[in-house]
């Protein structure tokens, strides 16, 4: 290990993998020297799936590899199983401060609020300074978004991806209005596939493990031998190089279909026509500035049309720079909010996928085999049952930031706790995201193979999906009636009779004393609602 004393120590997080960020910017390999660390605690502070601790630490290792065949480059890096390693960040950061005693710690500001306030105390303690400089990898600043968000009442995504694409002149015309004459094409975005399926779907580029794949995948199955996850499938690209075939792959095989498939599920099929790249975008391995310009071209060289194209860049330059703004504003609080106060426990299927719901079995089950859902599944499979359930959205954070390989604190809490749960009140979403079983069945093929019938309430073969939207109505109307876009969803509440509410709520309670389990057995005579 390299002991020496340097004047500039460039910390690089596992989310933080690119040569030219702007931590790296003036880096004299004579004086500096670049310092990473594998560490327990990233893996553990929630239980993380083996997939997502693979795709982390193999790509932390070969962006190592980079650095160092870099022209005299200095990286300092704690492997997981180095016999000195402390495990934590923060005092594996104070031990090369002690050895190393540099006037200046340099970095890009992590995406996790823990992590930022654990490395400045550390900083601090040992009387360096610590440089944050700003993260280029996003379009929009911390002070950008403030400035958009001064003054509102709400934040809504619409208004900000709108001022986005006219500030990067982004499917904008010279007057900045939007090309195609209209901002977004959600109405041709919401197709599904009939009875027949999505048919052959180019199945997304496989990057087979290389060697210091395997070499992190029998560690991580050593030393997290008990957490959620398998790795016999994984296939995640590691590498810029491989982000880079990644992003070719989606732009000539899938994005076509994107736009309007974008909401569609079918079981057994998790990539359906998804990009996969968030996680090598998160790593920032893939700039979203480049991938914005991919399927861009691929609209002006005639491959893509406009609609798919427009929802693909909604999804990067308007859902994931909101999200982050949202993070950045409302950080640490945003944590510890619960507005619809949730208390029920994280049902215990959502580790292992053992349920007799069809469409949840699923969209669990490829989580642990892939780390991957896409958004729907996530929003309105997975999210969907845990706010109809009352599940505490701490729990629900946890479990998202601890599955998926692409979950970063900043872009996973947003989506969790705002977008899916309602937790902050309404700051994200300007409803809750709440449908019976009967969205599922629309939108995939998931209640064909099921044993319970998404039309039905109560009952043995109730859907609990249907059973808990109507409860969830009924539980929280009086907080809901003040919201003007959950009008029809209540009229069609006050429709159902006193004791049709009665009996929907005893089926509820079943589902709640069996911690999200629904009931087996006889419990009575069907009913249509
Ligand atoms: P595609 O469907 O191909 O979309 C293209 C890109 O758009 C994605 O790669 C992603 O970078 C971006 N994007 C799309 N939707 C969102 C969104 N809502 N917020 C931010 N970026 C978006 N995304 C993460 O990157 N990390 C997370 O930890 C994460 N947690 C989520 C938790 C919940 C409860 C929900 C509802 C969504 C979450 N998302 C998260 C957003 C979204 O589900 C994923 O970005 C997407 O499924 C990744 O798959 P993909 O790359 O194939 O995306
Ligand atoms: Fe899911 Fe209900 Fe459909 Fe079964 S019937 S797949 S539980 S929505």
């Amino acid at each position: 290990m390299n002991v020496r004393k340097c004047r500039r120590l460039v910390v690089v997080l596992g989310d933080q993998l690119d040569e030219f960020s702007s931590a790296l910017d003036d880096f004299d390999p004579a004086r500096d020297m670049v310092w990473m660390a594998e560490v327990k605690e990233e893996s553990t502070h929630v239980w993380s799936s083996k997939v997502r601790t693979v795709l982390f630490l193999s790509a932390m290792r070969h962006f190592r590899d980079v650095l160092r065949a870099k022209d005299g480059w200095s990286v300092d890096y704690v492997a997981l199983d180095s016999p000195q390693n402390t495990h934590s960040l923060g005092t594996e950061l104070a031990r090369v401060l002690e050895r190393c005693r540099p006037a200046e710690v340099v970095m890009t500001p992590p995406g996790d609020w823990r992590v930022e306030q654990a490395l400045r105390q550390v900083v601090d303690a040992a009387g360096s300074t610590l440089a944050l400089r700003d993260d280029t990898h996003f379009y929009c600043t911390k002070d950008r978004f403030a400035a958009h968000a001064k003054g509102r009442k709400q934040l809504r995504l619409e208004f900000f991806y709108r001022e986005m694409r006219r500030e990067f002149g982004i499917l904008v015309d010279g007057e900045g209005n939007p090309e195609g004459g209209q901002w977004n094409f959600d109405t041709s975005n919401r197709g599904t596939f009939n009875r027949h399926g999505p048919g052959q779907v180019p199945p997304p580029m496989r990057f087979e493990p290389d060697k210091i794949t395997l070499e992190v995948m029998a560690l991580a199955e050593h030393e997290f031998a008990d957490h959620p996850g398998d790795l016999a499938h994984f296939d995640w690209p590691v590498t810029r190089a491989g982000a880079l075939k990644a992003l070719a792959d989606f732009c000539q095989h899938r994005l076509q279909e994107f736009g309007r498939y974008q909401d569609a599920m079918w079981t057994g099929e998790p990539w359906l026509f998804h990009s996969r790249l968030s996680a090598v975008m998160n790593l920032k391995l893939l700039s979203p500035r480049e991938v914005v310009a991919a399927a861009i071209e691929c609209h002006r060289n005639g491959t893509a049309p406009l609609a798919a194209v427009e929802g693909f860049v909604r999804q990067i330059l308007g859902w994931r720079e909101y999200v982050r703004g949202i993070y950045g504003q409302e950080m640490p609080g945003y944590l510890e909010r619960n507005a619809m106060e949730a208390r029920q426990s994280l049902p215990k299927f959502y580790w292992d996928g053992q349920c007799e719901m069809n469409c949840l079995r699923d969209a669990i089950g490829q989580t642990l085999k892939h780390g991957y859902a896409h958004h729907i599944q996530r929003l309105m499979v997975t999210g969907l049952y845990g706010l109809l359930l009352g599940v505490d959205p701490r729990q629900m954070h946890e479990w998202y930031l601890a599955v998926y390989v692409d979950a970063v604190e900043w872009v996973e809490l947003p989506n969790t706790l705002g977008m899916s749960q309602y937790a902050d009140g309404g700051l994200m979403a300007s409803k809750p995201y709440i449908a019976s079983g009967k969205y599922i069945q629309r939108m995939s093929n998931a209640c064909a193979g099921c044993r319970f019938d998404p039309g039905q309430a109560t009952g043995d073969d109730a859907c609990p999906f249907t059973t808990l939207y109507w409860h969830y109505l009924d539980r929280h109307q009086a907080v809901l009636k003040s919201n003007h876009r959950m009008g029809m969803q209540l009229k069609n509440l006050s429709r159902l009779s006193a004791s049709r509410r009665t009996e929907i709520g005893e089926q509820a309670q079943r589902i709640f004393d069996g911690n999200g389990q629904p009931p087996r057995g006889d419990q009575g005579e069907m009913q249509l609602l």
